[in-house]
């Protein structure tokens, strides 16, 4: 028989949005449990892994890039999702642009990405509700619309950051 280990299945994850929504502090507080109030942003791509743990005790690994400066070298991009099998798309709550920023990336891997990517809506800082400028019924209204997965999270406080990463792991194609 094959032992389950050697099942273990590969997935390419990458981190799109506004410069300083948090993508780099969601996979930081994913990956290590940590946050840090004065990171400085990412230079280029960052490239970490995770493994996750399904229902059924089986595992798949995240391959996660974190692709820095994706506004001013907007051209790079699609190197990054080609071959993605997940997308997390990350808005600020507190920065209404990002939403639209947010939106324009959805519609572009809804054009150029592969057909069968799972793309999750991701609003981020929950922690700062009094500096809220995104409903919750304005975003989900349109992930639903869209067909994506949504949910708000915070790296700093970790509300609902490893819930995002295992929800999209559910939804893979692990079945033989
Ligand atoms: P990126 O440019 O999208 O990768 O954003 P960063 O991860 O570099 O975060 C930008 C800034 O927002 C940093 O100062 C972070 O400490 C801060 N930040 C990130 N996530 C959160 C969060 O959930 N809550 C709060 N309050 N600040 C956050």
């Amino acid at each position: 028989t094959i032992s389950a280990m050697s099942k273990q299945l590969s997935f390419k994850l990458v981190l799109l949005g506004e410069s300083a929504v948090g993508k780099s502090s969601l996979v930081l507080r994913f990956v290590k449990d940590q946050f840090d109030d004065y990171r400085e942003s990412t230079i280029g791509a960052a490239f970490l892994t995770q493994i996750v743990t399904l229902d059924d005790g089986s595992t798949i690994k995240f391959e996660i890039w974190d692709t820095a400066g994706q506004e001013r070298y907007k051209s790079l991009a699609p190197m990054y999702y080609r071959n993605a099998n997940c997308a997390v798309v990350v808005y600020d709550i507190t920065q209404s642009a990002s939403l639209d920023k947010a939106r324009t990336w959805i519609r572009e891997l809804q054009r150029q990405a592969d057909p069968s990517i799972i793309i999750a809506l991701c609003g981020n800082k929950s922690d700062l509700e009094a500096r809220r400028q995104v409903t919750k019924e304005e975003a989900q209204k349109y992930a639903e619309e869209e067909g994506l997965l949504w949910t708000e999270t915070s790296a700093k406080s970790g509300e609902g950051v490893t819930e995002i990463f295992n929800t999209i792991a559910r939804k893979l194609p692990t079945s033989p």
